[in-house]
């Protein structure tokens, strides 16, 4: 089922301000359908247990995936340009043209925006912990990319009933009042795409919300465009095909972690990672609460009961990547070899348990693991270069679910089923850090600062350049800590049997293709890795680390596609490696070894 829902509200816009917002909406709209959507023929996708990252949900068994051809956000496409003088030549009108509404990603067709590209979040928000409610205003730094009658931003401010539980009193563009309008799109939580007509799947919460802003005047090619939107409400928490995520509220604050949708529920965005920009972060909270976000803290000062926390994140950063986590942390900082590492550990975790292992502190575990990170990032740095940040750490979170100790029977509190590599500052539930202080995960997270974060992913189908890649870091780690060698670990993935793990489609997952619903498959994990593992084989060691720090360094602070990949794979090995990669990537089925 899909529903679309219209409202407008503003600065006292008035009957025909409504027609012309819904009249550019419509436009806006019209454009990612036009962009056409690309059917996949996978007719079955698993979500399967993928014990080390992204998704250590255990969801797995056939899903089948309805090709999504006619989803309907909203009206339909009405061409509606608008012209006003050009300031430099009163005889030239410019015609000025809503922004898409999407950026053009066939997985999430509404994520992300056209028209322009995102220089500088500046977040400037409250959290008030026992209400859970978000506050503030939130100024986003663009550059057109065409003439703009009107733009979007992607801001999941209503429910899935289409109730606002985030209200935006006011916005406006370079300092003038703007109007404004919003448009929801029940999401599948199925697929994670739009609703196609006569779907029955369920919906996802919560729906995607598109805030078109119009300006008070058009803005032209290449101009600044300085938007800033002031807002208040309770962040909904996100359930969808790729398991919860939001700003969590814990007892004490909340985890503000996810992917692929979290951003749009906090702060408006073009929310898409090839739309990467740098950040600053002010949360203010009750005094006594520690925020954690992401690079450099730049300051923090106390005002009555309230303390400000400064982040500052100084390179380009995904959306999906910010975070701003509230809570009661014990909080250490050292600097290491130039690098300021900042861990924080909720001080819950302090006196929890291990889980099966009693009296076994899961605080002393993380805190064990944590001193380590600077020998994993030297260690990662042999193989992929420097580390691309001046600033590291982690944040290890408590429950995000207090459970109900009251039900009958009693719901157990529960973790974050899944680790995230939120840059510079990852975050770990507790089962990340296990009795025998194996730092796998960590090594993931940190591998992921090279591959996912520095170099971000130019559209979702090819998050294998992040999981294959951040998988293989944990092969080398292994080998590097005396265990198995890569060739051993890939020998034993070659000849798992995965049906044995209710994962019996591993092999059918396209790994540069995983489809929508099937971005975090473990054949993105696993067969990505086993895929750097045959390429190291067939072009050679020195090649081989050749191509990882070179894409990596080369790429430093871009979006990068499989294409480019393959290409700098081709030109660091000097080798035609069209067919290599066909087999390994591009077509399902076990590869044959050669
Ligand atoms: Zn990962």
């Amino acid at each position: 089922m899909t529903t679309c829902v219209l409202a407008a509200t503003g600065f006292d816009s008035g009957p025909l301000l409504l027609v012309i917002a819904i009249v550019l909406l419509a436009s806006g709209s019209a454009a990612w359908l036009l962009l056409g959507w690309r059917k996949r023929g996978a007719s079955t996708a698993v979500f399967a247990a993928v014990p080390l990252l992204v998704l250590a949900l255990v969801a797995s068994g056939g899903v089948s995936v309805t090709p999504a051809s006619a989803a309907e956000p909203c009206p339909p496409p009405v061409s509606s340009p608008v012209t006003s003088p050009a300031p430099s030549d009163p005889a030239t009108p410019i015609d000025f043209q809503p922004g898409a509404a999407g950026i053009g990603d066939s997985y999430f067709p509404l994520d992300g925006n056209g028209g322009y590209d995102v220089q500088h979040y500046d977040l400037d928000l409250a959290y008030a912990p026992d209400t859970d409610v978000i506050s503030g205003t939130t100024t986003v730094t663009a550059v057109a990319t065409q003439n703009l009658s009107a733009f979007n931003l992607d801001f999941d401010t209503r429910d899935v009933n289409g109730d606002d539980a985030i209200t935006i009193s006011s916005i406006t563009v370079d300092g003038k009042a703007a109007t404004w309008s919003l448009a929801s799109t029940q999401i599948s939580k199925v697929t994670g795409q739009p609703q196609a007509e006569g779907s029955t799947d369920d919906d996802a919460t919560p729906p995607r919300t598109e805030l078109t802003v119009v300006p008070p005047a058009g803005i032209p090619l290449g101009s600044t465009i300085t938007t800033a939107v002031t807002y208040s409400g309770v962040p909904i928490v996100v359930s969808d095909a790729y398991g919860p995520a939001g700003v969590f509220p814990t007892p004490t604050g909340a985890v503000v972690v996810g992917q692929p949708r979290v951003a749009a529920t906090w702060f408006p965005s073009n929310d898409h990672p090839s739309d990467k920009a740098t950040f600053s972060t002010h949360m203010t909270v009750p005094d006594g609460l520690e925020v954690i976000g992401n690079g450099r803290l730049a300051g923090r000062e106390t005002s009555g009961e309230t303390e400000t926390f400064d982040w500052e994140m100084e390179k380009p950063m995904a959306t999906y990547l910010a975070t701003a986590t509230v809570g009661d942390f014990a909080v250490d900082t050292r600097i290491v070899d130039g690098i300021t590492y900042v861990d924080a550990i909720d001080r819950s975790l302090l006196t929890r348990d291990v889980r099966n292992a009693p009296g076994v502190k899961v605080g002393d575990i993380a805190s064990q693991i944590f001193e380590t990170e600077p020998e994993v990032i030297n260690f990662l740095s042999g193989s992929f270069g420097p580390y691309p940040f001046s600033e590291a750490g982690g944040i290890a979170i408590g429950y995000i679910d207090e459970g109900d100790p009251t039900a009958v029977p009693p719901v157990r509190p529960s973790d974050l089923p899944y680790a995230l590599e939120n840059q510079t500052r990852p975050i770990y539930p507790a089962w990340a850090f296990p009795a025998d202080v194996d730092a796998s995960v960590v090594v993931h997270e940190l591998a992921h600062q090279w591959y996912g974060d520095n170099l971000s992913m130019n559209r979702w189908s090819d998050i294998w350049l992040n999981e294959g890649f951040a998988t293989y870091a944990e092969w080398l780690w292994e080998e590097g800590q005396g265990g198995r060698t890569t060739q051993q670990i890939f020998n034993d993935a070659y000849t798992h049997d995965y049906a044995a793990d209710d994962d019996p489609d591993f092999w059918q997952t396209v790994v540069a293709d995983p489809g929508a619903a099937g971005i975090f498959n473990s054949g993105v994990y696993t067969r990505g890795a086993m895929t750097l593992q045959a390429l190291r084989n067939e072009v050679g060691d020195d090649a081989f680390f050749a191509i990882l720090k070179g894409w990596a360094t080369e790429n430093a602070g871009t979006s990068v596609s499989t294409a480019q990949f393959v290409d700098y794979a081709e030109s660091v090995s000097g080798r035609d490696l069209t067919e290599f990669f066909n087999t390994w990537i591009y077509t399902p089925g076990q590869p044959p070894l050669g």
